[in-house]
């Protein structure tokens, strides 16, 4: 009895040293790759801290989860650099009360990042596979607030339209109008603009008063916009 009553807390701490470790990892991964490269925002921060970022990766990369770059998802794409997705988020200034739309929901880990922050956020994946696994590990992780989607996100999603913000995770040659018009005066939509694998440019689009801006902000790569 003793003897497993020993054993139990040796499993038990082991378990937690093992969560702790990733929690340190996390931390360190904030400090060193994000709030140095000056995102400020709190909440983006706070998320970026909160989500298991290690459990969106597969299983051979674990190890690598918190390093300054992007991982292979499999299927040919990528789960973003920490530092983007941070750089992405802060920029959408999400509000507690905010709808998001995202478009290439990839592993999950960027939607689960908005929906610590966002009151709902809907996201579309185009790769079946990609979209099964993400739905079942957001739901596995219990993000009850992220609705996902298997189709080609061009379209969006107008059934929750509009959104008060729109993330969109993979690089297009155009902003996809139907987007535009989803999003909600007053919103902010941030893409990746460019050629597939050449240097492309993350604009930020911004709908005041019917009327559309558009600002270039940060030269990224990103894997393809594809369409169905
Ligand atoms: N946000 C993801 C990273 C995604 S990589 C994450 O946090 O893991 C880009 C994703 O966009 C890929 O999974 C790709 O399949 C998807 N994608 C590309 N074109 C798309 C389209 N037209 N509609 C929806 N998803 C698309």
């Amino acid at each position: 009895m003793r003897l497993l009553i020993i054993l139990i807390i040796v499993l038990v701490s082991s378990c937690t040293k093992g969560q702790d470790k990733y929690k340190t990892d996390r931390n360190n991964m904030v400090r060193q790759q994000i709030e140095r490269r000056g995102i400020r925002d709190e909440k983006t921060l706070n998320a970026m801290r909160r989500v298991e970022r290690h459990k969106f990766v597969p299983s051979y990369l674990v190890s690598s989860a918190y390093n300054d770059r992007p991982l292979a998802i499999g299927h040919g794409q990528t789960i973003s650099q920490p530092y983007i997705v941070a750089y992405m988020t802060e920029i959408l200034e999400l509000e507690k009360a905010d709808k998001a739309l995202e478009i290439g929901t990839g592993s999950g880990y960027q939607a689960a990042v908005l929906a610590e922050i966002a009151d709902s956020v809907f996201t579309i994946e185009i790769i079946e596979a990609l979209y099964e696994s993400a739905t079942q590990k957001l739901s596995e992780l219990e993000y009850k607030n992220v609705y996902t989607k298997n189709a080609d996100g061009y379209f969006g999603w107008e059934e929750h339209a509009p959104y008060d913000a729109i993330i969109v995770t993979a690089a297009s040659e155009i902003i996809p109008p139907p987007l535009i018009d989803q999003l909600k005066d007053g919103g902010k939509m941030i893409i990746p603009v460019g050629s597939p694998f050449m240097n492309q440019m993350l604009v930020l689009v911004e709908k005041k008063n019917g009327k559309t801006t558009t600002q270039s902000l940060l030269p990224v790569r990103f894997v393809p916009f594809t369409r169905k």
